[in-house]
């Protein structure tokens, strides 16, 4: 049977090789919004991890971790109990709900429905006279649909699960103060558990309803703001930015303009912003996602999250969804810590610089990713089909394994002896090895094309006799003959 580039042969690829399964639970049916990683998947996620830790301890940005659960007064004070909501129709009929703005734009897709309030939503509605498509009873008024998932703790006690980890860092906001001595900008990050309680999620692991968060935070005076040390060093750099006046004009391709330019021609305000869309797209690129399927989209203003006051994503141009975000570079202002410390009764003003004795609650500059989407990404567009053979042309510091070895063949007990000495050689190098001796060599090199492996080492009757091994290469299918006791080096120097 021939293997069509297609996305049905990607989609069967993400649940056969163990990266994604779901919706979870499966043998149940499975629950809408809610998926599992194999170990394939949970490889790639770690490896993703593993250098965006890296590169944050580069950047000077420390982790902290918090709860997932917290009390109502967390969520009134932050404004997600009052605003963090998706307009939706109800059926009054059947009950089904539609998500309001996804609905229109299905239906009216010549309009711009991004970015309208709901009353011109509603007006939108009866004037085309949109009914139910289950039913076809008419549509009538546009609600309001809070997206947190409520828990009780306790006795009763009303928590919810946090829709974000943003909130939970602010949380800390005093403790950060002290540890970091007052030398601002205090710059940390988060990853954990999120949890949004999506409407109808479509669009498998790009709406999941449980994903991870890796966001980082800048607290940071106003004057250091416009006046930013980090940013002179990347202001030349150029990205491509698509902001809200070229999307009002029906423009979809970002104009590539360097940090510099987008500050004096105002589409951006801030240096320190500006440097904040650089790292989200040096995050970006060091997982070798392709720069021409890389744009930054500045929001509408109705379209930005309540406490943001300027708020560009970062999207990923994929096959199957589009434009996709996986990450959201939001100014909260000094929103946050005001609010927290209205609710909290707490002192957050803080003299931020040693030369002044002014007192300013700090503003809050935000590189939110999500991680579940960045490896949906990472998989599409490293997906290729080259004459049948199907290729994750993953970094080889992402890909699930680093190495695989084979013995040529399973039943030849000195070729399994030297196959598994390999095996564990490399893994005491600490090089992420892989051993596997069932079916042929074809079809181990496939299994191992298939989840991005960059190379496969094939142990055979010479190698016991001359100690050298075939490498082979993924993407050229090179084979070489190298000496077995470089190979930890060769594979280090390659990497
Ligand atoms: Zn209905």
């Amino acid at each position: 049977m021939k293997i069509e580039n297609s996305i049905e042969t990607f989609n069967s690829l993400v649940k056969r090789r163990g990266f994604i399964w779901g919706p979870s639970p499966e043998i149940y049916g499975g629950f809408a919004g809610f998926y599992s990683y194999g170990p394939a998947g949970m490889a790639l996620k770690n490896n993703v991890l593993d250098l965006f830790r890296q590169e944050c301890r580069y950047f000077g940005f420390g982790e902290v971790e918090c709860p997932t659960v917290l009390p109502s007064i967390v969520w009134e004070a932050s404004g997600h109990l009052e605003r963090f909501i998706d307009p939706v129709i109800r059926c009054n009929k059947c009950n089904t709900m539609y998500r309001a703005d996804k609905f229109l734009q299905e239906n009216l897709p010549n309009l711009m429905i991004d970015g309208l309030s709901f009353e011109e939503m509603e007006n939108l509605i009866k004037k085309h006279e949109l009914t139910c498509p289950k039913c076809g009873n008419p549509f009538q008024n546009i609600e309001e649909y809070n997206l947190m998932l409520k828990t009780s703790v306790g006795n009763n006690v009303t928590a919810y699960l946090r829709p974000e980890t943003a909130t939970t860092t602010y949380l800390l906001f005093n403790r950060l103060d002290q540890d970091a001595r007052r030398q601002y900008p205090i710059k940390v990050y988060q990853f954990g558990k999120a949890y949004r309680n999506e409407i109808s999620p479509r669009q498998g692991v790009l709406r999941m309803r449980s994903f991870d968060q890796f966001e980082l935070q800048m607290f940071i005076s106003k004057e250091q703001e416009m006046q930013f040390e980090d940013y002179e060093e990347v202001k030349n750099i150029k990205l491509p930015l698509l902001d809200w006046k070229l999307q009002e004009k029906g423009i979809n391709k970002p104009k590539l303009i360097s940090l510099d330019t987008a500050i004096t021609n105002k589409t951006l305000k801030k240096p320190a912003y500006a440097y904040c869309l650089y790292v989200a797209h040096y995050l970006t690129t060091i997982l070798d996602i392709p720069q021409e399927l890389i744009r930054f989209r500045q929001h509408s203003i109705n379209e930005r999250a309540h406490y943001a006051d300027d708020a560009w994503d970062l999207e990923i141009k994929t096959r199957q969804f589009g434009w996709v975000e996986i990450c959201g570079i939001h100014d909260r202002t000094d929103y946050d810590l005001k609010r927290h410390a209205e609710y909290s009764k707490q002192n957050f003003e803080v003299q931020m610089s040693s030369d002044s004795n002014v007192k300013e609650t700090p503003q809050v500059l935000e590189i939110a990713f999500g991680i579940d989407r960045i490896l949906y990404c990472l998989l599409e567009t490293t997906f290729n089909v080259d004459q049948g053979r199907i290729i994750l042309k993953l970094n080889s510091r992402l890909a699930p394994n680093t190495v695989a070895v084979f013995p040529l063949v399973r039943n030849k007990e000195d070729i399994k002896i030297l196959s598994l000495k390999v095996h564990r050689e490399l893994l005491e190098n600490r090089i992420g090895s892989f051993y596997d001796s069932a079916g042929s060599i074809g079809k181990r090199y496939r299994r191992q094309d298939e989840i991005g492996t960059k190379w496969c080492v094939t142990i055979d009757y010479e190698s016991l006799e001359d100690k050298k091994a075939t490498l082979r290469d993924r993407d050229s299918m090179d084979q070489s003959r190298i000496d077995i006791s470089d190979l930890s080096e060769i594979i280090k120097m390659k990497q």
